[in-house]
């Protein structure tokens, strides 16, 4: 044993680090869910059908090659526990590890229909600095490492602190968007296929905005990807 792999023995020893979805499960940080839990997680996939719903959400607002979700999002449940532990509670790690889940699927996805990157959705530098992290860049991160899909986070910025979206209809929604995102540096996006990601999608209005941005740059083509779906309001 290495002294790199004995530190890490010890700080688990010391800091147990609890599974993100039970609380009550000691699991290793690069696997921050147990295993119970996981299979409990993995049973509740989408499937295949549930997408062409999630596609139909989008008819006649933006034009997209396909929308992905892993997962519904549902009060109560193990993901949505997860996933508040991702935002929250400052557990990136979680968001890797979901990523590199949903990225197996993505890579055969991708077979069919090559996205050339993904693109994490952006977060205000004021909530990213509050946060510590983009989580979408963290979802990002684990599909490209069981995809191969390179990440550019580089193309798209968000231009102020929008409004807290919870008690907003979706035109007010869609209002408050207008102007949020803006490009830099998109030579090498022309005519490539973009996969915009995000940890969860409720009423799609930022995924929208941001993807009307990207639908800027020359002969672009767009999917989105979110780790969860939801049709409640509030995410
Ligand atoms: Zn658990």
């Amino acid at each position: 044993m290495n002294v790199y792999a004995l530190w890490n023995g010890c700080l688990d020893w010391l800091f147990p680090c609890t599974c993100a979805a039970c609380a009550i499960n000691n699991v290793r940080p690069e696997q921050p869910i147990c295993y119970q839990c996981l299979s409990e997680l993995q049973a509740t996939q989408y499937q295949p059908s549930k997408h062409d719903e999630l596609e139909k959400m989008f008819w006649g607002r933006i034009q997209l090659e396909y929308v992905k979700a892993e997962y519904p999002l549902k009060k109560g449940t193990i993901l949505q526990q997860t996933l508040h532990q991702f935002k929250y509670h400052h557990r990136p790690g979680i968001g890797i590890y979901l990523g590199m889940l949903a990225g197996k699927k993505l890579k055969r996805i991708h077979e069919q229909h090559p996205v050339d990157a993904l693109i994490p959705l952006p977060l205000h530098s004021h909530k990213q600095r509050k946060r510590g992290y983009n989580q979408a860049e963290r979802i990002c991160a684990g599909l490209s490492i069981s995809s191969g899909i390179p990440v550019w986070n580089d193309i798209l910025y968000r231009n102020h602190a929008t409004e807290t979206q919870t008690r907003k209809d979706r035109e007010e929604r869609w209002n408050n968007m207008l102007g949020k995102f803006s490009l830099k540096r998109t030579d090498r996006a022309t005519n490539k296929h973009l996969l915009l990601v995000d940890d969860v999608i409720t009423t799609g209005a930022t995924l929208e905005a941001a993807g009307h941005t990207l639908l800027q740059i020359p002969e672009v083509r767009l999917s989105f990807f979110a780790l969860a779906h939801t049709e409640s309001t509030g995410s």
